[in-house]
């Protein structure tokens, strides 16, 4: 396998690394086998044959390169990981499963019995699950805070606390939090800061650059970003990937499927296009909905100036994002009748996909949470959470227009 489709031998004049970030999501991690093929091929195989007896014995104490067994490595899987590393202006990046695969594991790697964690409030539900139920029976207590306060990542840090974990903005709330500031914070403490960074996007948003550790994705929603696969990513520094999430994922095995790696890595080529596309549509129905305060009570979008973290979101995003979040006046009877009322957008609970998608966090993926909670996280019963698809903008704000219409 080469790295390089020039002949051997002749030297590259820049590296893909110091190219921008358009042409890395074209081109970088691509290795090509001995055909020279131009897609990057799909290594479908558990394992790999070696040459001698003598080779399998290298490969596995690590003297010998190459691949042994894709649940420890596969080369479509490290194409993909490259591309993402490249993306991210990492140092390392490992595949997984899914998104939650890849949040569970950059908890789990880290902690022992005994340690402690702080996370923001805002979380997505799964992600609450583990550090609120799942952490805490394996012997790691946790705080939860309100990740827009300062003061209380400051007051919740303690002796033993081992990381911070954030996401922001946050879903579905769309709240900004300090990604700087908290790392500081944590650093302070002698924690380490996870990013869990699905809704910014790579594009939108460095959490690395901004001081964290260790960088999560699911993969399932920009990144795939036509509703496919599922699939994550966790990225880091080679130190923080060594000691903490490396023989984590190979001993326990949430591997990304070596197809889903194909489809994930042919998806990074368009993935500027497709955010950028989502992004201007995301700020023209955002100014839409805001418009029609008869049936709209509120519209979240940070890029608006009316967000109450919008100083925020310009300070540390370059861009708004492709989720835009309201509340329907008249709760969850007038939430419904408005989701109802779609045609082109569609009901699911996907979000960064190429058709427009529409949510209502309360009853679907905040159920779990207790009503009175989700009341304080700031999820009302009328809230609904739109993803903006790839769909013609006339055609998106036709459909919003019937539904505002139906409440
Ligand atoms: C979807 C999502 C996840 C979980 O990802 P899966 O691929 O569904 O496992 C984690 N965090 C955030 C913010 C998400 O939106």
């Amino acid at each position: 396998m080469t790295e390089n489709a020039k002949p051997a031998g002749a030297p590259a004049r820049k590296s893909i690394a110091d190219m921008r970030p358009a042409t890395r999501l074209v081109h970088g991690g691509t290795m090509r086998s001995q055909f020279g093929e131009m897609s990057e091929a799909l290594f479908l195989t558990q394992g790999f044959a070696y040459e001698s007896m003598e080779q399998a014995e290298g490969r596995f104490t690590g003297e010998s390169p190459g691949f042994q067994y894709s649940r420890f490595g596969n080369p479509t899987v490290a194409m993909f990981e490259q591309r993402m590393a490249l993306l991210e202006g990492a140092q390392a990046a490992r595949a997984t499963a899914t998104g939650m695969a890849a949040v569970t594991a950059s908890m789990m790697g880290q902690l022992s019995a005994g340690d402690h964690v702080v996370a923001a409030k805002a979380l997505f539900g799964s992600c609450r699950f583990i550090v609120e139920d799942l952490l805490p029976r394996y012997g790691v207590a946790s705080t939860l805070v309100d990740g827009t306060d300062l003061d209380q990542w400051r007051a919740a840090a303690r002796p033993n606390t081992r990381t911070f974990l954030l996401e922001s903005p946050t879903n579905p709330q769309l709240e900004i939090i300090d990604v700087a500031a908290v790392a500081d914070i944590a650093h302070a403490a002698g924690a380490t800061l996870v990013v869990d960074n699905v809704f910014a996007t790579p594009l939108l948003q460095q959490p690395l650059q901004l001081g964290a550790d260790c960088v999560v994705y699911s993969a399932t929603k920009h990144v795939d970003g036509q509703g496919r696969v599922l699939g994550g990513c966790i990225l880091a520094s080679n130190e923080f990937i060594d000691k903490h999430i490396h023989n984590f994922l190979r001993q326990t095995g949430p591997s990304m499927s070596p197809f889903n790696a194909w489809v994930m890595l042919k998806s990074l080529e368009t993935l500027p296009l497709r955010v950028n596309q989502q992004m201007r549509s995301a700020e023209r129905v955002a100014d839409f909905l805001a418009e029609r305060t008869g049936a709209i009570a509120r519209v979240l979008y940070p890029w608006r100036t009316d967000h109450p973290q919008h100083a925020l979101a310009r300070k540390q995003m370059t861009g708004g994002g492709t989720v835009v979040v309201f509340d329907v006046r008249g709760g969850k009877e007038a939430a419904f009748r408005f989701g109802n009322a779609l045609e082109v957008v569609k009901l699911s609970n996907n979000l960064g996909d190429a058709k427009s998608i529409v949510t209502h966090p309360a009853t679907t993926t905040h159920q779990r949470i207790p009503r009175a909670a989700r009341e304080e996280m700031g999820i009302g019963e009328g809230m609904l959470r739109l993803s903006i698809g790839l769909e013609d903008i006339d055609d998106l704000l036709e459909d919003l227009k019937a539904a505002c219409d139906a409440v």
